[in-house]
């Protein structure tokens, strides 16, 4: 099966997005993730994509289509399907890649489209910590780690993104809603859209996840 998740920053599309590959054994392919370890490697394509990261934009579609292309072709178990996070999210690379998987197995069967309030996200994604190691996510109001800074699962130290930041969240979600309502539109008319209600507890939205893929 193969599986588009939508959801604004802070909508929770992390967190689903680990239960759904445990559960279902897809291949992850998240954009942020691959940008930022990418930063990180210090790779040429971590270098052009930082300056855009950095201030909340999004990475040039040109550059963004080319990555998912490469990290398909080099997927472990492509049998099993895929989970595209982040990713189409302008209707650009939707197309694009509509182009690049009609008529094979790349297609997208189901997109889930996570829905929240914009309040709501404010509270959530100021107070995101990430493990530098293993990349749990925590949250220090509502999913604290026991030891303040601390991983629970690894003992890795806990950060906060460059871009969880209000000014960046605002720019982030101006330019999310402008960009991402044509890519569910392209996808509605596919008719392959299910939305979920977000703002519940991760354990309720899991359930209502697990649901619309199972029936899928
Ligand atoms: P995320 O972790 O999905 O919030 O992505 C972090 C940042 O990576 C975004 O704010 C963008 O700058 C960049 N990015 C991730 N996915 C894409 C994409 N599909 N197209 C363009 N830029 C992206």
């Amino acid at each position: 099966m193969n599986i588009l998740i939508m959801g604004g920053p802070g909508a929770g599309k992390g967190t689903m997005s680990a239960r759904i590959v445990d559960q279902f054994q897809v291949n992850h392919i998240s954009t942020g993730d691959i940008f930022r370890s990418e930063i990180s490697g210090g790779t040429k394509l971590g270098l052009e994509a930082k300056a855009y990261i950095e201030q909340g934009l999004l990475v040039p579609d040109a550059i963004t289509n080319h990555m998912v292309k490469h990290y398909l072709e080099q997927l472990k178990d492509p049998k099993n399907g895929f989970l595209l996070d982040g990713y189409p999210r302008t209707l650009d690379q939707a197309k694009a890649f509509d182009e690049l998987s009609k008529g094979t197995d790349l297609e997208i069967d189901i997109v889930i489209a996570m829905e929240i309030p914009f309040d709501v996200l404010a509270g959530r994604i100021s107070g995101r910590r990430l493990c530098k190691e293993c990349g749990e996510i925590y949250h220090i109001v509502s999913h604290p780690s026991l030891k303040e800074g601390t991983c629970d699962k690894c003992g890795g130290l806990l950060y906060q993104r460059k871009d969880d930041t209000i000014e960046s969240l605002q720019t982030r979600l101006k330019e999310y809603t402008a960009q991402t309502e044509p890519v569910l539109k392209f996808y509605e008319e596919k008719g392959i859209v299910t939305y979920i209600n977000a703002n519940q507890s991760m354990d309720d939205v899991w359930q209502d996840v697990k649901k619309a893929l199972e029936t899928k």
